[in-house]
């Protein structure tokens, strides 16, 4: 057991009982136990700021904290009637680029979904038709499914892909759903997104197998 010392007086010492001075309860008055009195105590003190302030606003003696917070300089805005101008770089939602035929700028090559830390990205390929001249030298995605609440939005798929296939420049931040499955976009879903600029077509030149351009070998030169 503890000593009993000069700073921890309250120890029992063993065998005897415990020493100390009973301290009676206050007594509870009517009048604190209704609380009025306290009630329209503090019913007084506003009041009295409430009309103080109010005189002296109507009398331009002080300065209306409302109207005053509507004048240049403030930061509030009205969301989302309002919106802040997202910074220029900023990744917004997915979108997929097309080509000018109006088809998927991607070639399913998987680099987006393999780079992707979020793993958030589903991609099935699909061959092309037998006699379209981009047979055999790229594919297609048939699926393209993107988890966007699993998306950590760090743009690792932008920069993987080869071919300015998926980009976020559509300068739009995923709209607060309230279920899961509104967070799946699928491919035609993400075609039909714009960038800022309002196109969903990309600046980056896109040479297509069979063009004089297309940097890969011919049919001809792999036949022999
Ligand atoms: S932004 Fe990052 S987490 Fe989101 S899909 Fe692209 S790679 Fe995955
Ligand atoms: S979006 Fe780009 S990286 Fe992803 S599969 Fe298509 S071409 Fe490849």
């Amino acid at each position: 057991m503890p000593k009993r010392t000069p700073s921890n007086p309250w120890t029992k010492p063993a065998g005897k009982p415990i020493e100390g001075k009973a301290i009676p309860r206050p007594r509870r008055t009517a009048e604190v136990q209704a609380y009025l009195p306290e009630f329209l105590r503090g019913m007084a003190i506003t009041m009295r700021h409430f009309f103080k302030n109010t005189k002296e606003m109507m009398l331009g003696q002080k300065p209306d904290p409302v109207l005053e917070a509507l004048n240049e300089g403030v930061t509030t805005i009205c969301y989302p009637e309002e919106k802040r101008p997202y910074p220029e770089r900023f990744r917004g939602l997915h979108r997929l680029t097309l080509r000018d035929d109006g088809s998927p700028r991607c070639v399913a090559c998987l680099c987006c979904s393999t780079a992707c830390p979020a793993q958030c990205i589903h991609i099935e390929a699909g061959e092309y038709a037998e006699g379209d001249k981009r047979r055999g030298y790229e594919r297609y995605p048939k699926t393209f499914v993107i988890d966007e609440l699993r998306c950590i939005f760090c743009g690792f798929c932008v920069e993987a892909c080869p071919c300015d296939a998926i980009r976020m420049d559509t300068g739009i931040h995923a709209t607060p759903y309230d279920s899961r499955e509104q967070f799946i976009y699928r491919k035609d879903l993400l075609m039909e997104f714009t960038g800022r600029d309002g196109s969903r077509t990309s600046a980056n030149p896109r040479h297509e197998p069979g063009d004089p351009t297309h940097p890969g070998l011919s049919r001809e030169q792999m036949d022999h």
